[in-house]
């Protein structure tokens, strides 16, 4: 295992005793040979059929008078053929070390090493040294802040407001982590009554009956009728929405 220099010396010690432990407890190299006399018609212990003596064959010094087919001697989790035999064993099954560590540790979804820490952060099946669990954005560490996981990492608040965040439709300003948002064909908006509302009367339209011509909403055929008298009336198609009264602001 490689050491990444930004953690603790305590886990780099802890990892190299892992390692070492590991390799007297588990590693081994397999020896290809031609099946002998005695194993002849053995299963192979990966996929079960027959090996006839003088075939090609694997056999792991761990694991006891068994065979493989060549191509069989693979890591039991992730099924690649193991580079230069070398394996680890576990409960009678080869591992890739990758993976046999992995049955032991967790690993970093930022610096894929093995955590040792006894803290780490878990967040959507993942896990994370408690130092790497860093915006994907900016890099700041967001270990006891608040964040927005986005495809698999964790986003700090102000990255993900000004990277991801969707404008409202009504007000402009993006819709936050914290608010809730409704959208409507293809369109977004605070989903709080001063945004989500008729463009015209300032009626509330969540689960109200609306209908959305070039962007606004209108609550009715009247409003969204009565919205081009004004629009043409004052040759600005935002007057209605500029003098309306806002509560939140
Ligand atoms: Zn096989
Ligand atoms: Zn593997
Ligand atoms: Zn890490
Ligand atoms: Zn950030
Ligand atoms: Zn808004
Ligand atoms: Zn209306």
């Amino acid at each position: 295992e490689r050491y990444c220099p930004g953690l603790a010396e305590e886990e780099r010690r802890q990892l190299r005793a892992f390692s070492a432990r590991r390799r007297q407890e588990a590693l081994g190299q397999g020896l290809a040979c031609p099946v002998p006399g005695p194993c002849h018609g053995c299963p192979c212990r990966k996929c079960g059929r027959r090996l006839n003596k003088g075939d090609p064959g694997v056999s792991a010094s761990r694991l006891g008078d068994q065979f493989w087919h060549p191509s069989c001697f693979s890591c039991h989790f992730c099924q690649q053929q193991l580079v230069d035999l070398i394996y680890f064993q576990q409960d009678g099954r080869i591992y890739c070390g990758r993976h046999h560590a992995e049955l032991f540790r967790p690993r970093c979804a930022s610096c894929d090493q093995l955590i040792f820490m006894e803290e780490c952060i878990e967040a959507e099946g993942r896990r994370w040294h408690l130092e790497h669990f860093c915006c994907l954005e900016c890099d700041e560490p967001l270990r006891g802040q608040r964040y927005v996981m986005r495809s698999g990492r964790p986003c700090c608040r102000g990255c993900f407001e000004s990277l991801f965040a969707e404008p409202c439709q009504a007000c402009g300003d993006p819709i936050g982590a914290d608010s809730e948002q409704v959208s409507h064909q293809g369109l977004h908006w605070h989903a709080r009554a001063a945004c989500f509302c008729c463009s015209l009367c300032r009626k509330p339209l969540r689960g109200q009956p609306l209908t959305c011509r070039r962007g606004r909403l209108f609550c009715s055929d009247t409003c969204s009728r009565g919205q081009d008298a004004s629009s043409t009336a004052s040759d600005s198609s935002d007057s209605a929405f500029a003098s309306a009264p806002s509560p939140d602001s």
